[in-house]
């Protein structure tokens, strides 16, 4: 059966909603295709999907019989680029309602979407999702939301949360829910509305926060939503030069910088007045490490600095050293074949999970001066500003 014979050829009409302005973005995704399942299209969150995909003007099937096919090429490379330029709005199966920790990031991992439009060299999905990488977006995002109203007072069994046991002192902290672990949240706002659509629900919950981590930078749409300080918002940030090699697709070191301050911003001086966080990842010992890095982290302060405000105690900090599996360097090989990323076992030390799964880390001396430098410069720059992990 060929792909087209499970579409629907009816002709959709195209709302006359002007977007200009999005389409003339450098750095925003335009998947080439767009298809519905016809189940995510009987979700009202999916038709608001729909609404705004041919605002855009984007050409978009509906897969009457809810399977999402012409997805593969005839080798990895070409599968690759057909899923990456596909966006599938479908509706999220029975198990991604039954939530998973995803220490130390959060409590719970939540997915709005999977798959990501970014082309990042060392992307931790690679080996992590089942079949070609195509984005899908969930049309019943809605519903999910709803259902973690079940998981607020409740954490993952033996596990703290960034240092904080689920009680403290009694009074139990807020559950969080992180909803970036498979894919770029931002990366794909301007087609789905999904990150706004938990940012409001969050904002309505007393014991639930929600975290979002992102590459991109267009977060004018998140200014003024109703947020209560329940979400916080995160930019993965890296080197000038490895941003540049290995991080395609991305928004750049700059316009990240630059929506993180248009976030943190206080609300009194035109900014989102969200709390914020910095996820330094993957990091590595590039040449000239030390002055690259402290030249990033001098720029975070830069975009950080608001006039009345001292060191900002509503921003925290994760660090993540780079790492490899077996499984995704075999895929990340395919995909980027030419890449100049250093994934040499040879250098690495190897750690073993309690699943027996391997992954290739650093050796320790390197872990060791590299931890010491990110605490001591980060702490120098923003004293108040907590360290959640170094990994
Ligand atoms: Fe992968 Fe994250 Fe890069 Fe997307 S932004 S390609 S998920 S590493």
């Amino acid at each position: 059966m060929t792909a087209e014979s499970n579409l629907l050829t009816q002709s959709i009409p195209t709302p006359v909603t002007t977007t200009e302005p999005l389409l003339r973005s450098p750095k925003l995704w335009m998947p080439k295709r767009v298809v519905f399942t016809a189940d995510a299209l009987k979700e009202p969150f999916g038709q608001a999907m729909y609404e705004r995909l041919s605002a855009l003007h984007l050409p978009i099937d509906v897969a009457k019989n809810n399977r999402i096919t012409g997805l593969r090429g005839a080798d990895e490379r070409e599968t690759y680029r057909i899923a990456k330029n596909t966006l599938a709005v479908v509706n999220a199966p029975p198990g991604a309602f039954r939530l998973q920790p995803i220490p130390p990031s959060a409590d719970w991992q939540m997915n709005l979407a999977e798959g990501c439009p970014a082309h990042c060299h060392y992307c931790y999905l690679a080996g992590s999702l089942s079949g070609p990488p195509v984005v899908r977006a969930y049309a019943n995002l809605p519903k999910m939301l709803e259902h973690t109203a079940t998981y607020e007072g409740t954490y993952p069994p033996n596990k703290t949360w960034q240092g904080q046991p689920a009680g403290l002192n009694g009074v139990a902290r807020p559950t969080t829910f992180e909803v970036s672990c498979y894919t770029d949240v931002l990366g794909i706002e301007h087609l789905t509305g999904s990150l706004a659509e938990c940012i409001r629900y969050f904002g309505t919950r007393e014991n639930a926060q929600l975290r979002f981590v992102s590459k991109y930078g267009q977060v004018d749409s998140l200014l003024d939503l109703p947020h209560n300080g329940q979400t916080r918002a995160r930019f993965s940030l890296n080197a000038e030069s490895v941003a540049r090699r290995l991080e395609g697709g991305t928004a750049s070191v700059e316009a990240r910088l630059q929506a993180l301050r248009k976030l943190a911003m206080p609300r009194e001086l035109g900014g989102g007045g969200y709390p914020v966080g910095i996820v330094l990842a993957p990091l590595m010992p590039i040449p000239d490490w030390r002055d690259q890095y402290s030249d990033l982290l001098d720029r975070i302060a830069a975009a950080l600095d608001f006039p009345g405000s001292d060191t900002p105690d509503w921003l925290n900090v994760e660090f993540i050293s780079h790492r490899f599996t077996p499984g995704s360097k075999d895929v990340l090989m395919q995909w980027y074949p030419n890449t100049s990323l250093e994934m040499d076992e040879t250098t690495r030390a190897e750690k073993r999970n309690k699943f027996g799964g391997t992954k290739y880390v650093y050796l320790p001396a390197v872990m060791k001066e590299m931890k010491a430098f990110f605490y001591e410069e980060w702490q120098k720059r923003f004293p108040n500003a907590p360290v959640l992990y170094w990994t």
